[in-house]
């Protein structure tokens, strides 16, 4: 809990028990959607209900201390902003999003010569199917 609070430091936000509950969940699965973070918060915090969650996570977002990620044919996920950048493989199969760490460096001066666009970031989604999925199909 005490690492998730200090992401709330550089904000005016307060580290109320149920904010901190929702980062902490976040923080533990990496990525995460808003059903998932309430199903598992319900036991701690019965009166917690999805709407007060939503509106934490958009607060949140607003300030910076989460990423939504918008992912194909899937609910939002979020994660912990202040991570290394990186990119994700979602599975088609399960839902699973998987950060992946990729020089893609390159792409920057390939569009800058066909596109004359200058790039400050790019942010890759790798659609396919996980290695466990492969393996159940498999066997
Ligand atoms: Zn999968
Ligand atoms: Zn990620």
């Amino acid at each position: 809990m005490e690492k998730v609070k200090r992401l709330l430091e550089h904000t005016p936000l307060k580290a109320t028990p149920q904010r901190l509950a929702i980062l902490n969940e976040i923080a533990s699965m990496g990525h995460a959607d808003l059903e998932t973070i309430h199903n598992n918060l319900s036991k701690n915090f019965p009166s917690m209900s999805l709407a007060t969650i939503y509106k934490n996570l958009h607060t949140l977002k607003e300030f910076g201390v989460i990423k939504e990620l918008n992912i194909d044919n899937t609910k939002n996920k979020y994660e912990i902003a202040a991570q290394p950048k990186h990119h994700h493989l979602v599975c088609k199969v399960c839902g699973e999003v998987t950060d992946v760490f990729l020089d893609i460096s390159t792409i920057g001066p390939q569009l800058k010569d066909v596109e004359g666009f200058d790039v400050d970031y790019c942010e890759v989604y790798c659609y396919g199917t996980c290695s466990n999925c492969k393996n159940k199909s498999a066997g």
